[in-house]
């Protein structure tokens, strides 16, 4: 079953109004037995896919994760990516920068994380927290150590937005291709779900007091998404925003996603030519004997 994921894709220069845009769609699945066949289906073929894209060896594939807390993050990681080789496919998470990190600009962590040729990297937050945390809260873009004659906060996300872009294309230019993911989850179902985390035992341990002091700032952080959005999903790296509140809508459209992206490369499983079959029969003959 293919779903059309172009509704999803936030085109190049056009406004985001994430108020207007579905936390929540018509199922794409009939039941539950439905969305795992679906789900299945799709990653049977993406971990085909990911077998190409590693013995072809040519192009690598990120994708990003930006979310709310409590979005879906996670479960949207563990089940798309259930399928697919480890040896192929890294996830990386980016939590609040060390010193370390914040001593160097702010590309360069998720950087030293990018996919090698013929792998898959996903990461869990990524360079887009610099526009979107740092943005809700300035004075983490205080504590960066910036020379303060650089750091011009009416310019700095314009250029934030402009380096990511850069990155971006640079990084296509050279064989990564990126999806980036926005899981939108509305705000009534982000506060059932942390009421389940502390009403139920099991689930406490993922419920961070500082995420109720970060759904405060709910109405700053969507602007941040908006504008973050607008200036950087381009044809070639776009930005999606996925319903959230049904998290096997999200992971079925997701998988969609990223087998949609795969299936776009020119891939081939490299070809031994005239010389390298014939030596591969004579191989084939000594085997036989042996
Ligand atoms: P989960 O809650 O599902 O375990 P998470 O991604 O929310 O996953 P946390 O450890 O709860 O992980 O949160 C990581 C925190 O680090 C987030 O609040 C995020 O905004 C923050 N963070 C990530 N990158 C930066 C950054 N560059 N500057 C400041 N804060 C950041
Ligand atoms: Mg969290």
């Amino acid at each position: 079953m293919t779903i059309e994921i172009d509704r999803f894709r936030v085109r190049e220069g056009k406004r985001v109004r994430l108020k207007d845009l579905p936390t929540d769609i018509k199922d794409l699945y009939k039941s539950k037995d439905d969305y795992e066949l679906i789900l299945a289906d799709h990653v049977r073929e993406l971990s085909e896919l990911q077998t190409l894209l590693y013995a072809h060896h040519h192009y690598s594939f990120l994708l990003i994760f930006q979310a709310m807390d409590a979005a879906g993050k996670d479960s949207c990681i563990k089940h798309v990516m259930s399928g697919v080789n480890p040896q192929g496919c890294l996830v990386h998470s980016f939590k609040r920068p060390s010193g370390e990190e914040r001593d160097h600009d702010f590309l360069w962590r998720t950087t030293r994380a990018l996919p090698e040729r013929g792998n898959i990297g996903i990461f869990n937050r990524s360079y887009y927290e610099e526009v979107l945390v740092v943005k809700v809260h300035p004075e983490f873009l205080q504590g960066q150590g910036i020379p303060v004659e650089l750091l011009d906060e009416k310019k700095v996300w314009d250029e934030r937005y402009r380096s990511i872009r850069d990155l971006e294309g640079h990084l296509n230019r050279n064989g990564t291709r990126i999806a980036k993911i926005f899981l939108h989850v509305s705000k009534g179902e982000q506060r059932r779900r942390f009421l389940k985390r502390i009403d139920e035992a099991d689930k406490n341990w993922k419920f961070n007091v500082e995420d109720m002091a970060e759904r405060k700032y709910w109405k700053q952080y969507m602007q941040a998404y908006e504008e973050c959005m607008e200036a950087t999903s381009t044809k070639e790296s776009p930005w999606y925003v996925v319903p959230a509140d049904d998290k096997k809508d999200a992971q079925i459209v997701v998988s969609q996603i990223v087998l949609d992206s795969l299936r776009k490369l020119k891939m081939s499983f490299p070809d031994p030519g005239d010389a390298g079959r014939k030596k591969l029969l004579e191989i084939r003959k000594e085997l036989e004997k042996a």
